[in-house]
């Protein structure tokens, strides 16, 4: 048997969104900036994509949401056309965010740090998460903008992002979430929030790769990352990827759709596979499983190596990760678990499971069995795990 439990770095395509793409990679191949019959054909399929798009996150009709190519270039936009707009001018100084953020924001803070940018990363709680109270004690005149995700991508926590939305405010400074991992998992509404900026992926709804958006609240000024041609408004300049905006607007529609059985049905296997893992002995999971998105699970599994977990795993057909894809080709420890002050050892016992709709509860009892067979083989192989309590029922 073959299960995905890695959609936390990428999800499998929608079917539908699939279909929909297709005649723009062929026959529909047109230029939508093109005067001809070609582009102009592109037309209707790019228009409900992007009425999708304003549905979906519910902007009205004076926000922008600006095509880009992923939630990285999105993130990287916002932060340096605050730089130049807000910093350089010499308006403000200070930019404030987290340090659990994913590298898209966290690498670009640090470059914006050697252009003289001074950058505030407020620690997260045991949780791993930051409180609006721990926001307002670090908040001054001084700061141009707030950055927070709405949901982080290995533990799965939940940011309050209205209060701290309504705390960046208070103190006139820009309000910028990465709502990439809460994107089809849980309710995004930009109205609700009243976010400045909001930045999203279409591969982590089910959509395809190379294709994102940014959300700019009233169209508000952000001075452009990519200048060229007129496209998006003349915004973000680079030929439309049709067939991707085309599928992200139907998969963030069916992603919405899926939302009460992403509550219940995704939630309901995420729970038995967790309760499951916390049977062993000496489990740890990361945060409140009712303060996480519903489909993911940060274990640690004490004397089991991550990566040695996933190649269990991976030869038994299951597919999850030790953390943030991006930096699981290194055997660095887990960097939230670092952050949330966990030992070295727990940090290098990190197990990330991340579900999606597409999951079966079939799927889910054979993942809780290999697992629990990898934790058995490689505990009684390990050099630093005393072998586990004789009386536990487990025997592990
Ligand atoms: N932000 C978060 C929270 C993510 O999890 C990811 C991807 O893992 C990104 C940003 C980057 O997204 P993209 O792959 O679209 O650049």
């Amino acid at each position: 048997m073959k299960v995905y439990l890695d959609n936390n770095a990428t999800t499998m395509l929608d079917p539908e969104a699939f279909e929909l793409m297709l005649p723009f990679l062929q026959e529909n191949f047109g230029n939508p900036n093109s005067l001809h019959a070609y582009g102009s054909q592109t037309h209707p399929a790019l228009r409900t994509a992007m009425d999708q798009l304003y549905a979906g996150i519910n902007a009205k009709d004076n926000d922008d949401i600006i095509v880009t190519s992923c939630a990285t270039e999105s993130n990287n936009w916002v932060l340096k056309g605050i730089y130049f707009d807000k910093i350089f001018t010499g308006e403000k100084k200070r930019i404030v965010t987290t340090t659990v953020e994913h590298p898209a924001i966290g690498a670009t803070c640090t470059f914006l740090e050697s252009l003289g940018v001074e950058v505030t990363r407020i620690d997260v709680n045991e949780e791993g998460v930051i409180t609006p109270e721990d926001l307002r004690h670090v908040m001054g005149d001084d700061v141009a903008l707030v950055t927070v995700m709405w949901a982080n991508n290995e533990t799965g926590m939940i940011f309050p992002i209205k209060e701290l939305a309504k705390v960046s405010h208070e103190y006139g400074a820009l309000f910028h979430t990465d709502a990439v991992q809460a994107m089809g998992k849980i309710p995004v509404n930009a109205q609700d929030v009243d976010v400045d900026f909001l930045s999203f992926s279409a591969h982590k709804f089910h959509g395809p790769k190379g294709v994102g958006g940014l959300f700019i609240k009233d169209s508000m000024k952000l001075t452009s990352l990519l200048h060229g041609g007129e496209h998006m408004g003349g915004r973000r300049s680079g030929t439309l990827n049709v067939a991707g905006i085309v599928a992200m607007g139907k998969a963030l529609e069916n992603a919405n759709k899926f939302l009460n059985y992403e509550d219940a049905h995704v939630r309901r296997l995420r729970d038995k596979l967790e309760d499951a893992l916390l049977e062993l002995p000496e489990v740890t999971v990361i945060g409140k499983k009712e303060h996480r998105v519903p489909n993911t699970i940060l274990a640690s599994i004490k004397g089991v190596e991550g990566e040695a977990m996933l190649w269990d795993l991976n030869q038994a057909g299951i597919a999850a990760s030790t953390g943030s894809a991006c930096a699981s080709e290194d055997l660095e420890s887990n960097p939230i678990m670092e952050a949330i002050g966990a030992d070295s050892e727990l940090a290098h016992t990190a197990l990330r499971l991340s579900l999606s709709r597409f999951n079966t509860e079939e799927e889910i009892d054979y993942a809780i069995e290999k697992i629990k067979a990898a934790t058995k083989r490689l505990r009684s192989i390990s050099s630093s795990y005393a072998y586990a309590p004789k009386w536990h029922k487990s025997g592990l």
